[in-house]
């Protein structure tokens, strides 16, 4: 029952202050945040890869409020492309976006992210890799899609996510599927109504079992985004009845989340690429990690209470 309220709470510029200033916070956000500038992540970058895990960089930041923080968005991500034109790790280092960053709910927000977007994804095809389309919550998802749309028609391997708690999905990975679309399937991370998403986990899973056939079925090159044993056994089996080899799908998982697994998973030889944040506007991104998880808000509760 936790994690709605801290849904709630990771979009409450009261906490946000709270939290964001607490003295200790910096520790717990680490673990999940492993920076803050593009000089920190560098070297995770190279050790990651170095270990044969491949990555997808977000740097961190929703829901702007005006049209200078979305063009400092575009340059954050630039200045991030930049660095890792030196590195020369091609497609091993993608990048994830939140369209919200880019100006989204803004005033012509829609035009404004694309705009936005279009030279992080020029400039990312120009060393050799590509970005995906992060999903939020339900009523930014058609500016999205569309979004994704215009931009493959010049960069047909920009990748979108979908979220299996939505019941508009199991539609949505029909037609990408069909148009032989990157696309990652997670369960759903926003605090959604009844009217538009499964509450229950056991119904959430089985529609990720539901949308992931469709996806392993396509056309599509299916990124599984899930820390979940269950589905990522059930991924292996379906990818494996669809005949796909194991460069024909990936599983996805966030820094700082089931680590061995990550390992585990690259050494059997999988694409394993791992969602890696890093920046200064942290809050909502970890405050969904503790929503995720109870144990976790008990870590971070507890380690306020130790240093107080
Ligand atoms: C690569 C990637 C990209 C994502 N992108 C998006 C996106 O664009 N939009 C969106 O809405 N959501 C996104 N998510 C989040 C997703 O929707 C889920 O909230 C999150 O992945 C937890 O679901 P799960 O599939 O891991 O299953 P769960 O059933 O939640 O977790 C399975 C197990 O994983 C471990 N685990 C899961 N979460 C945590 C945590 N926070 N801390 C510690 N252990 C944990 C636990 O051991 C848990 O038992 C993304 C997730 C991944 C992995």
């Amino acid at each position: 029952m936790l994690g709605p309220v801290i849904l709630a709470a990771s979009r409450s510029d009261r906490m946000r202050r709270l939290i964001s200033a607490a003295p200790v916070t910096k520790q717990v956000v680490d673990r999940f945040i492993p920076g803050e500038t593009v000089a920190d992540i560098v070297p995770i970058i190279e050790d990651l890869t170095a270990k044969g895990l491949e990555l997808t960089m977000d740097v961190v930041g929703e829901d702007i409020t005006a049209p200078e923080q979305a063009t400092a968005a575009r340059d954050a991500y630039l200045a991030l492309i930049d660095h890792l034109k030196a590195l020369e790790l091609g497609e091993k280092v993608e990048m994830s976006v939140k369209l919200s960053m880019f100006g989204q709910a803004l005033d012509g927000g829609h035009e404004l992210a694309l705009a936005n977007v279009r030279p992080v994804v020029e400039a990312a095809a120009a060393i050799g890799t590509t970005v995906t389309l992060d999903a939020e919550d339900h009523t930014t998802l058609d500016s999205m899609f569309a979004i994704h749309e215009e931009l493959r028609k010049d960069f047909p391997q920009t990748g979108c996510v979908i979220q299996a708690y939505l019941f508009r999905t199991e539609a949505d990975a029909r037609r990408l599927a069909a148009s032989g679309s990157r696309v990652r399937l997670v369960k759903g991370a926003y605090k959604e109504p009844a009217e538009v998403a499964y509450q229950q986990k056991h119904e959430i899973d089985k529609a990720y079992v539901r949308i992931l056939r469709i996806l392993m079925e396509g056309a599509g090159y299916p990124m599984i985004g899930s820390h979940d044993p269950r589905l990522i056994a059930i991924a292996q089996e379906l990818a494996h009845k669809a005949g796909r080899k194991l460069d024909e799908y990936e599983f996805q998982m966030l820094y700082g989340i089931r680590s061995e697994e990550h390992l585990r998973l690259a050494a059997e030889g999988h694409r394993m690429r791992v969602y890696t944040a890093y920046g200064t506007d942290w809050y909502g991104y970890f405050m969904r990690r503790l929503a995720e998880k109870p144990a976790n808000l008990r870590f971070f509760l507890r380690s306020m209470v130790s240093k107080g």
